[in-house]
């Protein structure tokens, strides 16, 4: 890695000396890439559909003559809108919660019903690959938290269980509490991710293999999602994956007995 200095120069007035400033840029600069990187992500990730739906709409009007080929373009510009759709929606979703302070007056949640959200909206992709999803331990528990940004880490933890794990395989989301946590872990029997890998799949538009992500429907900014909802309750993410033999990522949570403590810095007014 590459070290670079800004260094500035300034005469102390009259006294023949000069200051020399050395001001280290290499974390700005690694700052900036990431910034330039992202961009460039997000133009790709958003042209790519609109130019195949471009494309889909000429050759449509070319062949209006023929039904067959009608029902078939029209359904990849259908296929080509849902992914342009899921793109924009991730990303208002990242850059509603990326960056966002600490949750100041979190709600107390109900864990089922976050799991039961979540897994309405991956059922239909569970059922088609046979994919039995078995949720356990949350009857009764609470957490803290914002209940929708909840239900949408899960739901991304589940869809990507599902996305990655191959026919006939199971999903297991579970719950857990003691005095100040709440964890839920989902576990899949699935691809799994290598340990290079791991380092970097929370980073936006990081993909293990873009071409596989794409076909199940990923945006590639599920898990920097889960990161950033995760920070934004005074949580964290983590996982545990084997290659060939599945991953399992657990959600660590606030539980309500930590509502009573202030923490440090904290005024508790209430
Ligand atoms: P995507 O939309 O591509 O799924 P994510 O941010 O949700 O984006 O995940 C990033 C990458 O991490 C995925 O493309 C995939 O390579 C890997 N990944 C995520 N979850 C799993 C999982 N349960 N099993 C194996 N690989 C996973």
């Amino acid at each position: 890695e590459v070290t670079s200095f800004a260094v500035r120069v300034a005469p102390l007035g009259g006294t023949g000396l000069v200051l020399v400033l050395a001001e280290d840029q290499t974390e700005q600069r690694r700052v900036e890439a990431v910034r330039r990187d992202f961009v460039a992500n997000i133009s790709h990730e958003l042209k790519t559909p609109v130019g195949a739906l471009s494309l889909l709409a000429e050759t449509i009007s070319d062949a209006s003559d023929d039904p067959d080929a009608v029902r078939r373009f029209t359904g990849r510009m259908q296929q080509e809108t849902n992914r342009l759709t899921s793109v924009i929606q991730d990303l208002i979703t990242l850059s509603r919660i990326q960056g966002a302070e600490p949750m100041a007056n979190p709600e107390s949640v109900d864990v089922q019903s976050v799991l039961d959200e979540a897994y309405d909206s991956v059922r239909t992709a569970a059922e088609a690959k046979e994919i039995e999803v078995v949720i356990s331990g949350a009857e009764d528990l609470t957490a803290l938290g914002d209940e929708s940004l909840l239900a949408t880490a899960v739901r991304n933890l589940m869809a990507n269980a599902v996305a990655y794990s191959p026919e006939r395989t199971r999903v297991s989301v579970s719950a857990a509490a003691n005095e100040k946590t709440v964890e839920i872990h989902v576990a899949d029997q699935g691809i799994g991710i290598s340990p290079q890998d791991v380092e970097r799949i929370f980073e936006r538009f990081y993909r293990v293999d873009a071409a596989r992500s794409r076909a199940t429907g990923g945006t590639g900014l599920g898990l920097a999602i889960v990161k950033h909802i995760m920070t934004h309750h005074r949580g964290e993410v983590t996982v545990w994956s084997k290659e060939g033999s599945g991953s399992t990522f657990t959600l660590r949570l606030p539980g309500p007995q930590d509502r009573e403590r202030p923490r440090p810095g904290e005024n508790s007014d209430r």
